[in-house]
């Protein structure tokens, strides 16, 4: 509902939540970059039981100093003393998880002071999940699966299902993402979202949605029914905007779907390999990057 998807106002969003809280919702996925704290805060602060929503959230902090504003931005911004769960947002490898190791200690000390209750990490990669999954400080693993393996690095389905298993088997809490691409398989969307929901493993799916035709199709979807939303549903029509690109390349490298290449021009997007997931505006010194 933020400004990476639908582009939601914090009171359209919070009435979605509310919508999806009366319907037995509990469970929220956010991030610091999703930038819609707001719209979560105003639905909590409407809803009449405010803490049996379990949020989880998450932040691409580098270093200590950024991991710990990530930390206070969230429990301001969400109003809680303590966070349920909060994450290191998308760690690529080894590598990746190691030079980021300051935001790390942060995590682990704002849990021993309670301020957060469990840690943990996301990633789209079936080998980073297969060694969160045996890292005792490791208490919730946020990953990528869809039933065609789409934006799944390092493996494929089943290599992620076996990492999802041994983290469970570990005591884990596993809650998966992107079950339709990141819009990918927006077109066989029944047929992905119901494959997610009838996974045996992960505790919970964060399903994105902009409406509520969307949430009751979703909800529908989950308890195998066959809901008339789901005839109202649009097909997500969204594309990246490139505006005044300076053609550094910083997206390029940054985009690990190979969904950017560049150009004398500036970078060039290729729609079929991408899965919003954002992270390319992020990278970009200049902010040429947005959606519609
Ligand atoms: S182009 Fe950007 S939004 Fe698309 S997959 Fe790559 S990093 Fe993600
Ligand atoms: S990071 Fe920004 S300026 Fe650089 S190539 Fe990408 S869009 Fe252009």
């Amino acid at each position: 509902m933020g400004p990476l998807g639908a582009n939601l106002y914090p009171e359209q969003g919070a009435a979605l939540l509310l919508s999806a809280f009366e319907l037995g919702v509990n469970f929220i996925d956010t991030a610091e970059y999703y930038r819609n704290y707001a719209h979560i805060r105003l639905a909590l602060q409407r809803f009449k039981k405010p803490e049996s929503i379990i949020i989880s959230s998450k932040t691409l902090a580098p270093d200590d100093r950024s991991a710990a504003f990530a930390v206070e931005e969230a429990r301001l911004a969400l109003n809680r003393d303590m966070l349920d769960i909060f994450l290191l947002h998308e760690i690529r490898n080894r590598s990746d998880f190691e030079s980021r190791s300051g935001a790390w200690q942060v995590l682990r000390n704002a849990k021993k002071n309670g301020v957060i209750k469990n840690i943990g990490i996301s990633s789209h990669s079936a080998a980073v999940v297969a060694a969160a999954a045996v890292d005792p400080e490791v208490d919730v693993i946020h990953c990528m699966l869809n039933y065609t393996g789409v934006g799944i690095l390092d493996g494929g389905v089943e290599d992620m299902l076996a990492g999802i298993a041994l983290a469970k088997a570990n005591g884990k809490g596993v809650y998966t993402m992107k079950a339709i691409g990141g819009g990918s398989l927006m077109n066989q969307a029944k047929k992905a979202l119901t494959w997610a929901f009838a996974q045996p493993l992960p505790d919970a799916v964060a399903v994105g949605c902009k409406d509520k035709t969307e949430l009751l199709t979703n909800l529908g979807w989950l308890h195998g029914e066959d809901p008339p939303e789901a005839e109202q549903c649009r097909m997500l029509s969204r594309r990246l905007i490139f505006d005044d690109c300076h053609a550094c390349g910083a997206c390029v490298k940054r985009c690990a779907n190979g969904a950017l290449t560049l150009s004398e021009d500036g970078a060039v997007w290729h729609e079929e390999k991408c899965l919003f997931c954002g992270y390319c505006a992020a990278a970009c010194p200049w902010f040429c990057i947005s959606f519609a």
